[in-house]
C-alpha cells in the first residue's frame, strides 16, 4: 500500500512512523509512506500556504491551490472512480468535522492500494478541498487538535498493522479491542479463543505471577484453556460494560454472554 501525507510540517513524521510494526511494515515493503511538503507546491517567493478567511473571523486557512497542485502531481485516479470504488484509492482530509475514524474504517482503508492524507492546520483547510478534491473527511476523535499530522500518523499506524504479514502473528489482530468480525470459537487453543467480537480486549498479564503482593488471576495459571477462554470473555464484557457501555449495544451477544452480563450487572448493583 502507498500512503501519501500532505503537510506543512514534513519533519513531524520523522519519528512517529519509524518504530515497531509500522517500521517493520515499511521495511517489508507492505507500506510505502511518502511525505509531501505543501510549501513545495507554492509559486510565490514566501511559499505561502495560508490566507485570511473570507467573511472575517479568527485565524488563517490553508489555501486550496498548493493542495490541488500537490495531489495532481500524485497522478491519482479520477475522483469519480475513487468514489465509485472502481479504483482502490482514497483521499482523506483530516478534520475535526470528519466521520469518526474507527477500527472498521481502518480495515476499509487497509484493503486499498493507496491512501492520501491531507493534514490541515490553523483554522482548517479551504472547504473546496473536501468538496471537490478529497473523497472523505476523517476525525480521530471528538476533540480539536492543532493539526492533522497526529491524525495522519494514527491512521497510518492503525492501517499498517492490519496489512497481511505486518504483525507476524495474524491471530493477534483478530483478538483485539473493537475487532467485530470475529466469532468466538469453541476451541481449546489458547491463542484463538477469545475474539473480542466488537468488545474491548480482555486483560493481559505476564510474569512474575506475583509482584509486590499483586497476584495474577489464578485461572490463567492452571492451563485449562476452556476456563481461560470463558474468563477472558467475562473480563472483556466487564471492561466494556464499565468503560464503553455504548459498544455493548452494537455487539451481537451469545446466550452465554447474556448470562455472564446478567451476573456482572447483578453483582454491581
Ligand atoms: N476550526 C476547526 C479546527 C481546526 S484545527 C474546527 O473547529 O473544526 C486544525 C487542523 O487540525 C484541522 O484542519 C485538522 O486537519 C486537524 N484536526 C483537528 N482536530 C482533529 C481531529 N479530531 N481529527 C483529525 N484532525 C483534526
Amino acid at each position: 500500500m502507498k500512503a501519501d501525507i500532505v503537510t506543512i510540517f514534513p519533519d513531524f513524521f520523522r519519528g512517529p512512523l519509524d518504530y515497531g510494526i509500522t517500521r517493520r511494515a515499511t521495511e517489508m515493503g507492505l507500506v510505502e509512506i511518502k511525505v509531501y511538503d505543501l510549501r513545495e507546491f507554492t509559486h510565490d517567493r514566501h511559499r505561502t500556504v495560508d490566507d485570511r478567511p473570507f467573511g472575517g473571523g479568527e485565524g488563517m486557512v490553508l489555501k486550496p491551490e498548493p493542495i490541488f497542485d500537490c495531489l495532481e502531481a500524485m497522478q491519482l485516479a479520477p475522483r469519480e472512480q475513487r468514489l465509485a470504488g472502481t479504483v482502490k484509492e482514497s483521499v482523506v482530509v483530516l478534520s475535526a468535522q470528519g466521520k469518526r475514524f474507527t477500527q472498521i474504517v481502518a480495515s476499509e482503508l487497509a484493503a486499498l492500494e493507496r491512501i492520501v492524507l491531507i493534514c490541515g492546520r490553523y483554522e482548517g483547510v479551504d472547504e473546496r478541498v473536501s468538496d471537490f478534491l478529497a473523497d472523505r473527511e476523517l476525525s480521530i476523535g471528538d476533540y480539536v487538535l492543532s493539526g492533522g499530522e497526529l491524525g495522519a500518523a494514527v491512521i497510518i499506524e492503525a492501517v499498517a498493522r492490519l496489512l497481511p504479514g505486518a504483525l507476524g502473528n495474524e491471530a493477534s489482530t483478530r483478538q483485539e479491542s473493537f475487532t467485530s468480525h470475529v466469532n468466538v470459537e469453541q476451541t481449546d487453543q489458547p491463542d484463538s479463543t477469545c475474539g473480542s467480537g466488537g468488545l474491548l480486549d480482555y486483560p493481559h498479564y505476564t510474569r512474575p505471577a506475583e509482584f509486590r503482593g499483586m497476584a495474577v488471576p489464578e485461572v490463567l495459571l492452571n492451563g485449562n484453556h476452556l476456563e481461560i477462554r470463558r474468563w477472558r470473555r467475562e473480563q472483556a464484557l466487564k471492561k466494556t460494560l464499565r468503560n464503553r457501555p455504548d459498544l455493548i449495544e452494537a455487539v451481537e451477544l451469545g446466550e452465554q454472554d447474556e448470562v455472564i452480563l446478567g451476573r456482572i450487572k447483578r453483582n454491581r448493583s
